[in-house]
């Protein structure tokens, strides 16, 4: 069987620069080059025809927190809010090996839609700077200037446990994601620059007064990896008027491919198959419409189902949407299309 790398994917989410931070910025372009680990290097990104996406910066828990087992109901206590020094630590050393790679041009640091195009037809992976969890910033939003000077152009103002500027949802199913205040005046002011500044804002992580605090600031509303919470109720996905109002507001929703997310009953179960996965998609396309809905993968920062293990298997999606039914014009859509239309409305050109 063709193993079909086209239409090439511009995904919404993965954490690579995470997993090669944590093994030494020493050799981070050989280990992205090529790796036996993780879920994204150059020679399997080149065997599935992944061709970027927004490259995310996070700044893993401290202590004793252990990522929950992902056996239903589960209600994970969030871990500690992290001090912004201790973050930024982290945050600049992941955006180091990020700038390290564009020189070394192992990828291509993208800051408009034209620079995205120019590296996907150069053949060359396009990272969009994305940072997950805002605790690197400082509530005054001196740092945000940094980063964005730097080539940030997306943010989350949380990844679930508490910042300065918010609060996110629990790592909780079956559960909505109604689970708490949202911004905080900071947070708020945050929002407000990130639009002055055309950096996305990412409700993926946010809580659903968190949503509707970006909606009243007139952003459109981006969930860069998530999915329907009809298809999978944990409180990470998103409800059908969630997902409504990112089509109203021009915004974009993308599935991610981790299986607690994915799987109907919650578990982290890699031998579903890919069928849930449409499932999602389907439900996605009927909310938000088929201009809004592309893809959000978290490689490298989610278990993944066998039939999806990483970015070489992504021909794998692409032939169940077309066995699905999916026209080709929907499947180019949602594997890069609609992400770049989205980000050249809100970026401008
Ligand atoms: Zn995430």
């Amino acid at each position: 069987m063709t193993q079909p790398t086209e239409p090439p994917v511009f995904d919404g989410h993965n954490d690579v620069l995470l997993r090669l931070w944590k093994g030494g910025a020493a050799g981070a372009a050989d280990r992205f080059a090529a790796s036996d680990t993780g879920h994204i290097d150059l020679r399997r990104a080149r065997a599935g025809g992944f061709a970027g996406g927004f490259f995310a910066m996070f700044a893993p828990p401290e202590g004793a927190f252990r990522m929950p087992s992902f056996q239903p109901p589960y209600d994970e206590p969030l871990p500690e809010e992290l001090p912004q020094d201790r973050a930024l630590a982290a945050i600049a050393g992941q955006a180091g090996v990020l700038l390290a790679l564009d020189r070394a041009g192992a990828l291509a640091l993208c800051r408009t839609v034209a620079e995205i195009e120019a590296a996907m037809a150069a053949g060359r992976v396009a990272a969009v700077m994305h940072l997950e969890g805002a605790e690197a910033i400082d509530p005054d939003l001196a740092t945000l200037d940094l980063f964005h000077a730097a080539g940030l152009r997306s943010l989350g103002p949380v990844w679930s446990r508490p910042t300065a500027f918010g609060h996110g949802v629990p790592f909780r199913h079956p559960s909505d994601g109604d689970t708490g205040p949202g911004l905080t005046e900071a947070g708020k002011r945050l929002v407000a620059r990130c639009h002055d500044l055309r950096i996305v804002v990412d409700t993926s992580h946010l809580n659903v007064a968190g949503f509707e605090d970006v909606a009243a600031a007139g952003l459109p509303l981006v969930a860069t990896h998530s999915n329907a919470h009809a298809v999978s109720p944990g409180a990470r996905n998103l409800t059908d008027a969630q997902l409504r109002a990112i089509g109203e507001t021009g915004g974009m929703v993308g599935l991610n491919f981790g299986t607690m997310f994915v799987n109907e009953d919650g578990r982290a179960a890699s031998d579903r198959g890919l069928g849930p996965f449409l499932r999602h998609l389907d439900r996605m396309i009927e909310m938000a419409g088929e201009d809004h809905v592309g893809l959000g993968s978290d490689f490298d920062g989610a278990p993944m189902s066998s039939d999806l293990a990483d970015v070489a298997a992504l021909p794998a999606l692409r032939r169940a949407m077309a066995g699905h039914g999916y026209p080709d014009m929907l499947i180019a859509k949602i594997c890069n299309g609609n992400w770049l239309d989205f980000l050249r409305r809100y970026w401008g050109g």
